[in-house]
């Protein structure tokens, strides 16, 4: 028996955006999410291929005292050297892309969601249906990035900027939910998006 292809929905925004928060509320009404940074964390826990090859680069000071990715280690390095960076995604990206495609077969709500902070970037938009993007004023995502994560303004800032800009994304994605008002403003704004998707998937005829 042949798998019926899952309609899969990018959620694309900058980090502090809200993905978390917008992924949880289409959690609530039956939609399974697939986090991104979730399964880029899986793909170099212990005993993985991909950090063998991190510690066969780094050697072994690159692991903490339980043998698991000393995470802020490696960022360090990658956020200094270009190199380094295009060696690390040569590595991860393919295990991540097929972990996420695993995730998203296994998936059976009406449609899966993919939350990726870096969507349009690694070109997981190709694997996409349907794509929304998360837009919020500037000053208000250093705020709850600084809140969230108790980091400065400058570094808050740093990734922010390393990432395309909401504009770019806005452009890009199919339709876009403004994370300006309260959570409950935020909970509405999913429910009308979901009749919409589902709308979409019925005049596309996707069977899920
Ligand atoms: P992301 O997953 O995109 O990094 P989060 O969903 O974690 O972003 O949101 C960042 C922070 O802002 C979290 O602490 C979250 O609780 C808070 N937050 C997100 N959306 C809202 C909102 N509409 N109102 C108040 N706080 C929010």
């Amino acid at each position: 028996m042949t798998k019926k292809k899952a309609f899969v929905v990018g959620l694309a925004g900058g980090i502090g955006s809200g993905k978390s928060t917008i992924s949880k509320l289409f959690n609530q009404i039956g939609m399974i999410s697939i986090d991104a940074d979730d399964v880029a964390r899986e793909v170099v826990e212990p005993g993985t291929p991909c950090l063998e090859a991190i510690v066969q680069r780094y050697g072994n000071a690159i692991l903490q005292s339980d043998n698991s990715l000393d995470r802020k280690q490696l960022r360090h390095i990658i956020f200094n050297n270009k190199k380094e960076k295009t060696w690390l995604e040569s590595v991860t990206h393919p295990a991540i892309k097929k972990r996420i495609e695993d995730l998203i077969q296994a998936a059976d709500s009406k449609y899966v969601l993919l939350v990726h902070p870096l969507l349009f970037e690694t070109g997981q938009d190709a694997r996409c249906d349907y794509i929304i993007a998360i837009s919020v004023a500037r000053e208000e995502q250093i705020a709850r990035v600084c809140m969230r994560d108790n980091c400065d303004e400058a570094l808050a800032n740093k990734i922010i900027e390393s990432q395309i800009s909401d504009i770019q994304r806005s452009e890009l994605a199919n339709t876009v939910i403004k994370n300006t008002g309260n959570i409950s403003d935020l909970n509405a704004k999913v429910d009308t998006l979901h009749q919409h998707i589902i709308e979409v998937i019925n005049e596309k005829k996707f069977t899920k």
